[in-house]
């Protein structure tokens, strides 16, 4: 099998055997990156030079018999919202094109410290705000399934460079689904861990209490392990949890589901969701069945609730994160016309107006008028409320199931501009993964095979109780060996080659 046809799991065992080295598997997907990025346009930054070097360095620590990370030397993608030192962050924005950080974000260390390689920085919609990567400033990331469809948001950079076969692994953040939705119309798996599981410090913030680093990935032990390498406490992070990573590793080795009661949520299948995508829902909810898993149904039903909720406390939280862009300490500047001693202020007004796109402004508005006083009670407190109605509701539910399950999308990969102007439209695609980022808990997707009407891929959602992860790690692999084995493969050998074959 081609190197960048491997997993990451495949990549480390050639490595550790000595049948590849980490320059070689390295420069497979640098050259994979060259041949078909042009199409994709997954990568708003592509660091040849430096991940080569990382590469040689870590096959030398091997060759002198170092004792070495499990992913050491597998490539890996970092969305562009991730600070890397030395290499352009720009969230997707204007407003940051061109600033280098000066420093690395936790997770970023943690890779570098493992020795894995970075392939670069991956195309978002701008400050991580949408479903589509349409609204990233430099333009969409296509769909390797269909270069005229969208590969979800906002890290479709991150899944489609794994659906391309550019890279192996990749990081995604997850405010409201942007790791998993995603992997669903990507035919990819995403990981969504607990809420204060993985370090944010280094993310570029769009919404504190919802945001989430986690592993994107084409399998589900791939995941688990870049999922372990990340995890874990972070002092310069004050929401870090204070506990050891959950263990994801074992869970996803065990592939094991029996006895395992699995609740679907009423509120999150059925209507609303595409005939297709719920199809393969509902066999992949048989195959745990025939893993040995139970199944009980629950009801949900303040998730009702969820998008609004998440539509004022989401933006209230952008519109202070994003004040900092004041063209003062970095990033762009831009003089306002026509005047020529212009103050501060007008400076600021003249740059943000440049600087950030359509949609940044519209939440930065609703958010700065759902905190403003005199409604501050009625929108951003009454969502807060429901956010913990939310959590009760999770919390009754997983006393009768250990995980839950639903489609992680309601619809595969819609095609370009379909959704771009009715933005509630576009907010519906994060139906099914935005309850868990209010209430803090983990969610996987992993594809649960093509749709019957389009031929897309549709996902597969897992959710677990908070610091209970390796759940949906166990349920994710053994649904995983089932569908495999029935497809004859991993679904993602299916995807066009694009330019050539690979
Ligand atoms: N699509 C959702 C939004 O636009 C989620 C974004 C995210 O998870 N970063 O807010």
């Amino acid at each position: 099998m081609p190197l960048i046809r491997s997993s990451a799991a495949e990549l480390a065992n050639l490595m550790a055997t000595g049948e590849a080295s980490s320059v070689e598997i390295t420069r497979a997907s640098l050259d994979r990156i060259a041949e078909v990025d042009g199409e994709v346009h997954a990568f708003l930054h592509v660091d040849a030079e430096g991940a080569l070097a990382q590469a040689a360095e870590v096959d030398r620590r091997r060759a002198a018999g170092e004792e070495l990370h499990a992913l050491a030397g597998v490539p890996i993608a970092v969305k562009d919202v991730v600070v890397t030192r030395g290499l352009p962050t720009t969230a997707g924005s204007r407003i940051l094109e061109g600033w280098v950080p000066p420093y690395d974000a936790t997770l970023v260390t943690r890779l570098r410290e493992a020795g894995l390689p970075i392939l670069g920085k991956t195309n978002m919609d701008e400050f991580a705000m949408g479903s589509s990567t349409e609204h990233s400033a430099y333009g969409p990331t296509r769909n390797p399934w269909d270069l005229g469809r969208i590969p979800g948001g906002s890290g479709g950079g991150s899944a489609a460079c794994l659906a391309a076969y550019e890279a192996p692994l990749a990081i995604g953040t997850d405010t409201g689904g942007s790791i998993r939705q995603p992997a669903s119309v990507t035919g990819t798996v995403g990981a969504k861990p607990t809420y204060g599981g993985v370090s944010r410090y280094g993310l570029i913030a769009m919404a504190s209490s919802l945001d989430q680093a986690g592993p994107c990935t084409r399998t589900v032990l791939d995941a688990a392990l870049l999922h372990s390498l990340i995890g874990g406490h972070d002092r310069m992070d004050s929401t870090s949890l204070d506990a050891p990573v959950p263990p994801v590793v074992e869970a996803a080795n065990r592939a094991d589901v029996s006895g395992m009661r699995i609740g679907i949520v009423k509120e999150l299948t059925g209507e609303g969701f595409q005939p297709g995508v719920q199809k393969r829902f509902e066999e992949a909810v048989q195959h745990l069945v025939d893993a040995g898993a139970e199944i009980v149904q629950v009801s949900c039903p303040s998730f009702r609730y969820a998008l609004a909720a998440y539509y004022l406390v989401m933006p209230s939280e952008v519109s202070s994160n994003l004040a900092k862009f004041d063209a003062m300490r970095y990033g762009l500047r831009v003089l306002p016309e026509g005047i020529d001693d212009p103050s501060a202020e007008q400076v600021m007004a003249a740059t943000r107006d440049a600087g950030f796109g359509d949609e940044v402004k519209r939440r930065i508005i609703l958010g700065t008028y759902a905190l403003s006083s005199g409604y501050y009670d009625a929108y951003y407190g009454s969502a807060q409320k429901v956010r913990t109605l939310i959590a009760d509701d999770f919390a009754r539910a997983f006393e009768v199931a250990d995980v839950l399950v639903s489609p992680t999308s309601p619809t595969t990969a819609f095609p370009f501009g379909d959704k771009m102007s009715d933005p509630l439209s576009m907010y519906m695609q994060d139906i099914a993964t935005i309850p868990a980022n209010l209430a803090g808990v983990p969610g996987l997707s992993l594809p649960s095979g093509l749709a019957d009407e389009d031929g897309l891929p549709a996902g597969f959602q897992i959710l677990a109780p908070a610091m209970k992860d390796e759940r949906m790690y166990a349920v994710g692999s053994a649904l995983e060996k089932r569908l495999h084995a029935a497809w004859g493969g991993p679904l993602l050998a299916r995807v066009p080659s694009l330019v050539k074959e690979a």
